[in-house]
Parts: C-alpha cells; structure tokens; sequence
C-alpha cells in the first residue's frame, strides 16, 4: 500500500507545484512533514480582555501586559519631530483602542489593513485624552471567522512560524495555518503509532493521532499539556533505549588483556610526586583500578572541578596500561593542551623511561611519518595528542586505554572513533563540566562515573571582584605592584568584531596601548585565535616560563591551561560571558598556595548596580532572572567558586548562549523535550527503556518488534543496527 503521508504537498490545496518548492526549501517536501510543522506559540481565550477591562485594569494601577482582539478601522503615518509615526486605530466589542510604532510605519502599513482583526498584547497605557494606547505591541493576525469563532467557543489558537522562504510565494500566516487545518484534518488519522501500546497503557500517553491533533488545534490547555508530555516522552524514550543498547553492547564484550597495577613501582611513582594525591583522587584512582583489572572494557566519565587534578589521575591509569605492555593515547581538545600535557607528563615520567610523544595536526610531514611508525611499531608508549588521533591512518600497536580530556568539546562519534582502533580498549573520559549527578546517569547512562570532589588542599579561593572600567588605572598598578612579588597576569578581552581581521587589529591596538602606556614597565605577551598552534604554544611556554609578567588574551587560554605562577586574570567585558566559561576562566588561577585574584570588568554602571545586589535565587521570579541576566551571573561568579553550585545556579538562567546549557556540556538537544526540565520524564522513560532492553535485549518479541522499526527507520545514525538486526 502505498504511503499517503509520503506524497508531496503538492497536490494540496492551496500548495501547487511552486508554493511547493519553496516549502521543500524549509525541509517540508510531504505531508508528514507538515503534520510535524508544530506551532511556535499559541493564544489563549482565558488571557483575553476586551478594551472597557482593560482601561479599569490601568485606572486601577495595573502595569502588566495584556492580549486584546480587535478590528482595524484605520491608520496614519504622521511626523513628530521630523519622526515617522505609524498609528493603527481599532475597535473590539467594548470601545476602541490604538497602537503605535514609532518606525517602520511602510511595513506596518502593509500589516494592519482595514477590516483586518488581530490579536494584540502589549502593556496598555491611557493617553493625555484618555485613549487606550499600546506601544510597539506584539500582534498576531486572525481571519475574521476565526476571531469570532475563537471568541465564542474559547479554543486555542496556534501561531506558526512563516519563514521567509514562504512570506516570497506570498504564503501568509493565515494561509499557512489555513493549510495546515486541512492537512491534519485529512490526514492525522492516517499517522501510525510510533511507541509500542503496552508504554503507552502503562505511562497513560496520547496516541500518536490525537497528539499532532492536539499540538495543532488544541481544544484547551490540558489536551495541549498530554500531547506534549507523549511527544517528550516518545523523544527521550528512545534515546534512553539508544543508551540501554549502548550500555549493553559494552557489558557484553570482554577484554582481552586486564591490566594489573604492580604495588611497588606505583608506591614509587607517587612518591615522586611533588604532592600528596588528595583523598578524591585516590578514590578515584581505585575505581579506574578496578576497571582495568577487570575483563570488562572500562567506560567510565571522570568529573571534577576546575584544577581538582584530574591529569594525574589519568596519567597513573596509562601508567597501569604500559606496564602491562600496551599503549595508551590521551585526546585533548587543543594543540595547545595537547602540548601542555606532553611536556608535563614527558618531566613526570623521565624517571621510569617511558617513551611519549606528540601528534597534533600542524606537523612537519617527515615528523609525522616517524610518528605514525613509531606508534604503529609500538615504540611510543603513551601518545599525547588532539583529534589528529582519530585519522584513518593513524595505527596503533597495542591500544589498551583511551583517555579523552575536557570530553564536552568531542561528540560521541569522534570518541567512539578513537575507540576502534584498539581492540575493546579501556576508556575513561574527563569533564570539569559540572552537571547535577542525576542528570549525568541519565545521559551518559552509558557510562560509570567517578567524580573527583574536592580541590587540593593547598589552595586559597580566588578572591573574585567586580570593577567598573573606570577602575582600570588602579587595576593595573595592581598588576604592576603584585609582578614585583612574582604574579604573572592574563588579561583577557573578549573580541566581539564580526571579522577575524577585525579582530585581530582590535587585539593588536588593545595590547599596544598597554605597552605604550598603562604597563609599560612590564614584559607582556599577546595570544589570540588568528596565530598558529605552534607560535601559540611558543608564547605559552614563554609565559610559563616566566618571560612575560603579562599575557594579553582573547579566550584561547579557555580551557585546561596551567600555569602555577599566573595568579591574577582580568577579565574585560565579563558581561559578555556564559557563567560555565567565566568560571572555566577563573580557573586558570589559583593553582598554587598563593593568594589568586579574578578581577571582573564591566561597564561602571553595570559594575555598580551589581555590586549592590545581592541576589536569593529562591524569591526571584522568571521575569526577573529573565531580565537581570548578567547581573545574577557575574554576582554569582563573587559569590560562588565551586563548579557545582554555578551550575544550578546556570540552570535556573539557562538561556540562550549560557555555556553549562545543552550545546557545550554535549547534552543532546531534542525537539520537545528539554533535558534539563523534564528529568522526570527522562526518568520515567529510562526506566521503561532499560528495562525492556534487560529483558529483550536484540528487540526480538513481538510487543517490541514497533520499537525495533522506529530505531531502523528513524535512529539508524545511531546505533551499529546489527545489534538488533
Ligand atoms: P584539572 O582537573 O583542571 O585538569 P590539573 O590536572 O591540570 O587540573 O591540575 C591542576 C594543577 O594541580 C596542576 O598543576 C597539578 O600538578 C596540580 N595538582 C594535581 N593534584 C594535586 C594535589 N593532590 N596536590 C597539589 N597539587 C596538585
Ligand atoms: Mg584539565
């Protein structure tokens, strides 16, 4: 039987062969794929007021917004002040009302046609003659059937996004939602279920039919909320089924060599350490033990904060690895890191003659090809490098562990890549990506988690404060006078400049200035994105070796750098900043038992307006943390310093761009569901999935057989399909 939902939109009404084309520009060649062309938002009755309400709110010294459905009478453009002044008059059951936009009156006067209705939300305000007035309201329009329709029986009205590809063959957003009516009347009944009926009976779900029904034209908010709550649900089923199989596929294999750590050369090597392991570390290093020696393939994420010293962690397990006669590769995000951790790790183990060595992108041919032998051959013990690593021709000879460092900047492809190249290697991946520990076990189901959860004991916090630009003088002697005392500095700026050019001349006149003037008595090194790994790694070595006082940045020196000495950051523009990658910033100080300092910089007025409040998560409202952004970020950075306590706090502003937010902790984004607000859900949907592929774990019963075709037809990217085929 052929597919109905599979035919092109073409043949609709209202379509055509060319509105066609300009749909299958947006991704939506078929039926189907229009049924799953959801709403952006949706208006409500219950929220509506008419013109005589709305006055008495204002009288009555109510400030919020409102939604008013009204007629177009008509409208003007007249100036004020050499001003275009667009004003549209209306009219509802009650009285009339006006709205006004003080640019762009040529568009708006394409908009708000005569007779035309729609709805309007916007704070109302009375004028000087007692006119009920919206400024630059938000509006959406209504065919008049609807507008009549909507306000007598009360139902839901939804609003779709019309691209620009549409708005060019002259699809409006009446049409459009003209068309998608006809489409889920005709249409929606011929949808096939997508989740097997005993979830749907034991989680009390929608079905797939009545769901998109209900997404599209919902008779009130509660049909809205299920079919939301199946669409969630169906959505983080099956990526907790994708982690069951892959946990699965992990508990079935074995290793074919364990690695034993012998007592007395570890003893050795711990104490030749310059420090004592802290507590967590040690625990740590237990579990990582017990993997190794197992017959399992270890697969386990190592969380700690910022300089809790997970690299030695990581560098005693390869030690393990190598012992026991097999090879062991650490992936680092950056060329720069990569290099970082060969140098400290080739001082570390000169002593026990184990041989290391480097492959990142940038190097000579001819070095390169003595390199890729020499791993092929076995020679190079522990292999340091960046995703160089995963190339095709890169062999190893013996692969027994795998450790990814700062895992949020790889996906999962790229780790499982690296993977296959040794024969079911161990692997440990490292985050200082501070997640909430349920949330971790939900996502990275697939892995064991250790986590390192206390800072070496040596250490001060860093004293963070916030300055206005007007205190830059002061901060700079502060600079000038702690160099006297050893303090190296970063001074870091972001670059905001829409071309790299751009950029790079702004970074350059940025550090001149300093030289010239401020810090003119002082050694200082400028690094930035436009320079080569190799110069990169040349000025960092510089820095660490204490040739400059003063190392002018953009935030190249983000992650993982370490450098003892550089106890002072000052970060310019701090506003500019995700909280995760403020503090990833601060956490480039405050590595030795000195005294660090993270000195915030923002406009003065910013600086003082936050200086002054202090924020309690616990009484502020959306609206308010919605509108006070930066300030809560950047009072927080003064007031917190964990990792773990940023985070919640990065949870609750969540928002666009915030770094701890799904895109840079490698969460997976979804369509429905959010990760990080619908645990409950994920939860519910991990049980059901893990237990169904506990008990049926290549999907062969019958009750399972839907979900075995979805995964085929719909996850095929993701999963090795031979595990259920
Ligand atoms: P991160 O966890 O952020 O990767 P690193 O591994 O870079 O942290 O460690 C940060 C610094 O702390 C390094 O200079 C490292 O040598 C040092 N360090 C690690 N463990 C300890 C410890 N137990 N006591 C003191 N210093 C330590
Ligand atoms: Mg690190």
């Amino acid at each position: 039987m052929p597919d109905k939902l599979s035919t092109s939109i073409q043949y609709l009404k209202s379509v055509g062969p060319k509105r066609a084309e300009s749909f299958a520009k947006i991704g939506l060649g078929t039926i189907r794929d229009l049924l799953f062309y959801f709403p952006s938002r949706y208006l409500d009755r219950s929220t509506i007021l008419n013109s005589a309400k709305v006055v008495q709110h204002v009288v009555n010294g109510f400030t919020g917004e409102v939604t008013i459905i009204g007629k177009v009478i008509d409208s003007e453009v007249h100036y004020y002040n050499r001003r275009q002044i667009f004003k549209v008059r209306m009219k509802d059951t009650a009285g009339y009302f006006e709205c006004v936009w003080f640019h762009g009156a040529k568009y708006f006067k394409n908009v708000f046609k005569n007779g035309d209705h729609f709805a309007i939300s916007s704070k109302p305000v009375l004028t000087k003659y007692g006119n009920l007035q919206f400024v630059h309201p938000d509006f959406d329009r209504f065919a008049e059937n609807e507008s009549t329709e909507f306000l007598h029986t009360g139902k839901i009205i939804p609003f779709y996004r019309v691209p620009k590809e549409l708005r060019e063959t002259n699809l409006g957003d009446l049409s459009l939602r003209r068309i998608i009516h006809n489409v889920v009347e005709s249409f929606s009944d011929d949808l096939n279920e997508t989740l097997p009926d005993h979830i749907i009976t034991e989680n009390n779900l929608l079905d797939i039919r009545r769901s998109v029904q209900n997404l599209h034209f919902p008779n009130d908010f509660d049909s809205l909320k299920s079919a939301m709550y199946r669409m969630k649900y169906e959505e983080l089923f099956y990526f907790e089924i994708l982690v069951a199989l892959r946990k699965n596929l992990f508990k079935n294999k074995k290793k074919e060599f364990s690695f034993k750590a012998k007592a007395k050369p570890l003893k050795e090597f711990l104490n030749s350490l310059p420090f004592q392991l802290t507590r967590a570390q040690l625990k740590v290093l237990t579990e990582i033990r017990k993997d190794l020696e197992s017959d399992k393939p270890m697969n386990r994420l190592l969380q700690g904060d910022v300089g809790s010293g997970k690299t030695i962690v990581a560098l005693i397990s390869m030690l393990i690895v190598v012992e026991n006669g097999h090879q062991a590769v650490l992936m680092a995000p950056t060329e720069i890191l990569a290099v970082q951790h060969l140098k400290r790790i080739v001082e570390l183990v000169k002593p026990l003659g184990v041989k290391v060595d480097l492959l990142i992108g940038g190097q000579k041919k001819s070095e390169r090809i003595r390199i890729l032998n020499d791993i092929r051959e076995g020679k190079i013990k522990i292999i340091i490098g960046t995703h160089a690593l995963i190339e095709d021709n890169v062999e190893f000879n013996k692969l027994g562990l795998v450790v990814i460092d700062e895992q949020h900047r790889f996906g999962v492809l790229q780790r499982s890549t690296l993977v296959k190249k040794g024969l079911q290697p161990d692997v440990l991946v490292m985050t200082a990506t501070p997640i909430p520990r349920t949330l971790t076990m939900t996502v990275f189901g697939d892995l064991d988690i250790s986590i390192i959860d206390e800072i070496p004991l040596n250490r001060k916090p860093v004293k963070t404060i916030l300055r206005g630009e007007r205190k830059l003088p002061n901060i700079y002697k502060f600079i000038r006078d702690k160099s006297k005392e050893g303090y190296q500095t970063f001074l870091v700026y972001p670059l905001v400049e829409e071309s790299e050019k751009l950029e790079l001349k702004a970074a350059e006149k940025y550090f001149e200035e300093l030289q010239s003037c401020y810090l003119s008595d002082l050694r200082l090194g400028l690094i930035h994105g436009r320079i080569g790994w190799q110069e990169k790694e040349n000025i960092m070595s510089e820095f660490a070796e204490k040739k400059y006082d003063v190392l002018v940045s953009t935030t190249v020196i983000e992650v993982g750098i370490d450098i003892p000495d550089a106890n002072i950051i000052v970060i310019n523009d701090a506003f500019r900043f995700g909280l995760s990658q403020l503090h990833q910033l601060r956490g480039r100080v405050g590595r030795s038992d000195k005294q660090a300092y993270c000195i915030l910089i923002t406009k003065d007025e910013l600086a003082a307006k936050t200086n002054q409040i202090n924020f309690n998560f616990d009484y502020l409202s959306p609206a308010l943390i919605e509108k006070n952004k930066s300030i809560i970020r950047l009072n927080s950075m003064i007031k917190y310093n964990s990792g773990f306590d940023l985070s919640e706090i990065d949870l609750k502003l969540r928002g666009t761009g915030d770094i701890f937010g799904t895109m840079q902790s490698g969460l997976p984004e979804f369509k429905f569901a959010n990760i990080l607000e619908d645990v409950s859900i994920l939860s519910d949907a991990r049980n059901s999935a893990f237990k169904i592929i506990h008990e049926d774990p290549k999907l062969y019963q019958e009750k399972n057989l839907l979900i075995k075709n979805v995964l085929k037809k719909n996850y095929s990217s993701h999963i090795h399909l031979s595990q259920i085929a």
